[in-house]
């Protein structure tokens, strides 16, 4: 039975192997069994699913998501958490263990190895450290996924959720947007964990769109033009893509690109939406392909 929710117990387990927590990893491991089970409520875990977690660190998420899904592979960095995976792990015989770094696995394999292709789902109580650089990967590898539901810093829930005009706006929320609709389902405070991390968490469950929002000449072009609006905030928007430096058209063309958006030429990018990004890539892209 799942027990590691528990504090002492995961006290217990880590004495007796006398774990380090490695700072480097962000580690955090949970101990508050309600949070367990609304994570497994809002990631709608059945019996179908076959699932991907990130970082189990001793297995406490783990365990729970053994009892509700399918299969579970869980990819894990710190080769000192192995040994303990394979004790706690021991009564269930539907999890595979990876000794890896998840930014170095090639998911869309992964998933067509693992599970014939098929959508599979992602649960985590995410490393802080690189929240973005995985959600990133997740979404650009064009593997396979369903929904994402995750534990992340508060503030990065947030900004996954923003809309333009918010100061927290910026190139995660659009990326988010674009790919998956996202919503805050139970906020986390730090004594839900050991060690306590300094800020606050959120849970988010990403749910894969089956389309994008919006109709896109490239994508790359898109996700180009969206770093270069938010390289330079304080910038205006033709100025931000004119420094970029991947476009082949010059400032003016950009610059009439931008009016021919119908916004004032002297816009920042933080104030356009998703829609209007949309546009603005697929006139870049016409003019690149005339000139
Ligand atoms: N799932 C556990 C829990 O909820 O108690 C641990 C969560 S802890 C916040 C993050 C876990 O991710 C740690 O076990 C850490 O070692 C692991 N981790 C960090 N970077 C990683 C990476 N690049 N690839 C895979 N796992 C990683």
């Amino acid at each position: 039975m799942a027990a590691l929710g528990n504090p002492g117990n995961t006290i217990a387990v880590l004495k007796k192997y006398r774990f380090n927590f490695q700072k480097k990893y962000g580690q955090n491991f949970l101990i508050n069994m309600g949070i367990l089970e609304e994570i497994i409520e809002a990631a709608q875990i059945t019996k179908d699913d076959f699932v991907l977690e990130i970082g189990p660190g001793i297995g406490t998420l783990t365990q729970v998501l053994c009892e509700s899904a399918r299969e579970v592979a869980a990819v894990e960095i710190d080769t000192s958490l192995i040994p303990i995976l394979k004790e706690t792990l021991s009564a269930y015989d539907n999890v595979e263990v990876i000794n890896e770094d998840i930014l170095k696995i090639n998911l869309a394999e992964f998933v067509r190895e693992k599970n014939g292709g098929k959508p599979i789902k992602v649960v985590a109580n995410l490393p802080y450290y690189i929240t973005t650089p995985i959600i990133m990967q997740l979404f650009e590898s064009h593997a396979p996924i369903e929904s994402i539901t995750v534990m992340v810093q508060k503030e990065v829930a947030e900004r996954m959720q923003q809309g333009p005009g918010n100061k927290e706006y910026g190139a995660l929320s659009l990326a988010v947007q674009y790919y998956a609709q996202p919503e805050i389902v139970a906020d986390v405070s730090p004594d839900s964990f050991i060690p306590q991390p300094k800020v606050g968490s959120s849970v988010i469950r990403l749910t894969r769109h089956e389309k994008p929002p919006v109709d896109v000449r490239s994508e790359k072009l898109l996700f180009q033009v969206i770093r270069a609006s938010f390289n330079q905030r304080r910038k205006t928007l033709a100025n931000g893509l004119n420094n970029f430096g991947a476009f082949s058209i010059g400032k003016e063309a950009l610059q009439s690109c931008i009016e021919e958006l119908g916004v004032p030429v002297n816009v920042r990018g933080e104030a356009l939406s998703l829609e209007q990004f949309a546009r603005l890539s697929n006139l870049i892209f016409d003019r690149q392909n005339i000139e």
